[in-house]
């Protein structure tokens, strides 16, 4: 009948994954992993044609690091996602995390603020500690000697891991998709899923979720929501009531700064990834890398913004001269005195933030066979391959190699924990 889209057997999927961003691709690569053992059929939709530039993970690399200031819930999942990299390279060819060393800098008498959390320097040396994670702390004199290219005022603390590196988000993804696919998962790319229903019924009882795109419609046992920056929209109103206006979405601006003058100083190796707050506001802060392309050696930094919201519609995705002269002349002038003010490449990308900067991944309240994972809050891909083995485990009833728990929707009384 023109116009129905109808659900055959054909149609149906142990288990769909909406968006295949840094999670969702996580997570179709390792469900499609333990596919073939179980005859799982497995379906990962996105609306692009993942990797993409339009949600946020794309722009070259984004920080990887062992012990987590954010929390101790997060290290397993960090832990995992290297081993898995790792297997990826060997499996694809594809080179995906380069281990540079880094730095977290402050100032050692401040309390300074990171991703909502305090002391974020250190909660991380503590982070090292419980873990057992190679590290070693320096004051201003040692950075310096170590590391000349940063100007500090004298009165900085360092947390300096080995361990930290660059991950590339699009190889990441493209190599997760690459191996789900080879494993029998199906990707359908350019198609947005537009309503999902029903999914009630506890994961034993008789009613799988429909999911509905422009062109067809599924159905799933299970379903994992990886929307990103699109999650909150795609909620609705009702769930995003029933949790709290829980997500919130930012602008971020990533630049790199041609560094061709000094290109020895800026590669890894020589130069550190590194996380630097070197004043009391939440946003006297950046972050850079060292040059991820020896044909274009830049000094990439971005910064975080929470006070204007936006969503993936709305995002203004030109970074204009304004920006860049402005970033330029309020953090790297006079903290990099080797790099000058001449932009390469500046791209826009988005933060969905909850407001206790942690993850949420749970079901939904009225639909038990909806996993909803926002990866978000800015620190999600260093955690992205270990929550795709996560997911996939509790989505097919195995025991989890890291513990998913502590990422339940929490209450509004219970924020800032
Ligand atoms: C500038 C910037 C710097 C960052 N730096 C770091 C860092 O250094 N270290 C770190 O660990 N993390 C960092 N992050 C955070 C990290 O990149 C994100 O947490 C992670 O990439 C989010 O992945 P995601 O899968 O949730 O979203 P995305 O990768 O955006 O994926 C969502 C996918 O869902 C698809 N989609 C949306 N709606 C639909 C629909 N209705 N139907 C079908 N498909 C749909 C989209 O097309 C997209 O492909 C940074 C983020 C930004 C923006």
């Amino acid at each position: 009948m023109a116009g129905m889209t109808v659900s055959t057997p054909s149609n149906h999927y142990d288990a769909i994954v909406v968006g295949l961003g840094a999670v969702g691709a996580a997570a179709l690569y390792q469900l499609a992993q333990r596919g073939g053992k179980r005859s799982t059929r497995v379906l990962g939709i996105d609306r692009f044609a993942p990797p993409h530039d339009r949600g946020s993970s794309h722009g070259e690399s984004r920080i990887t690091r062992l012990a987590i200031g954010e929390g101790d819930a997060y290290v397993p999942l960090v832990q995992r996602s290297h081993v898995i990299w790792r297997e990826l390279e060997a499996r694809t060819g594809r080179s995906i995390m380069t281990r540079t060393g880094g730095l977290i800098l402050a100032p050692r008498d401040g309390a300074t603020d990171h991703h909502g959390k305090p002391d974020f320097v250190r909660r991380t040396i503590a982070s090292a500690e419980r873990f057992g994670i190679e590290h070693q702390v320096l004051d201003a004199a040692g950075i310096r000697t170590r590391f000349p290219q940063f100007h500090l005022q004298g009165n900085e603390i360092g947390y300096f891991e080995p361990e930290f590196g660059f991950v590339r988000p699009e190889q990441a993804i493209a190599a997760q998709l690459e191996v789900a696919r080879a494993s029998g998962a199906e990707v359908h790319e350019g198609e947005p899923v537009i309503a999902l229903e029903g999914g009630r019924g506890g994961g034993t009882g008789d009613q799988p979720v429909k999911v509905r795109t422009a062109t067809a419609t599924y159905t799933a046992d299970r379903v994992v929501i990886a929307a990103g920056a699109w999650l909150p929209e795609f909620l609705g109103q009702a769930a995003r009531d029933a949790w709290h206006r829980e997500f919130e979405v930012y602008r971020q601006v990533m630049y790199w700064f041609d560094a061709s003058e000094a290109a020895g100083d800026f590669t890894a190796g020589r130069m550190p990834i590194f996380i630097w707050m070197y004043g009391d506001g939440q946003e006297d802060y950046m972050y850079g890398f060292p040059s991820a392309n020896a044909a274009r050696p830049a000094l990439k930094v971005a910064t975080e913004q929470y006070t204007r919201t936006t969503s993936p519609e709305a995002l203004v995705r030109e970074v204009d001269t304004a920006e860049i002269k402005a970033m330029y002349q309020s953090r790297i002038a006079g903290r990099f005195p080797k790099i000058g003010g001449r932009a390469i490449d500046a791209r826009a990308c988005m933060y969905t933030v909850t407001r206790d900067r942690h993850f949420v991944i749970d079901t939904l309240p009225d639909a038990p066979r909806v996993l909803v994972v926002s990866a978000c809050s800015g620190h999600g891909f260093k955690h992205s391959a270990g929550l795709g083995e996560a997911i996939a485990q509790r989505m097919l009833g195995e025991s989890p190699t890291a513990d998913l728990r502590a990422f339940a929707h929490r209450p509004a009384s219970k924020d800032n924990q």
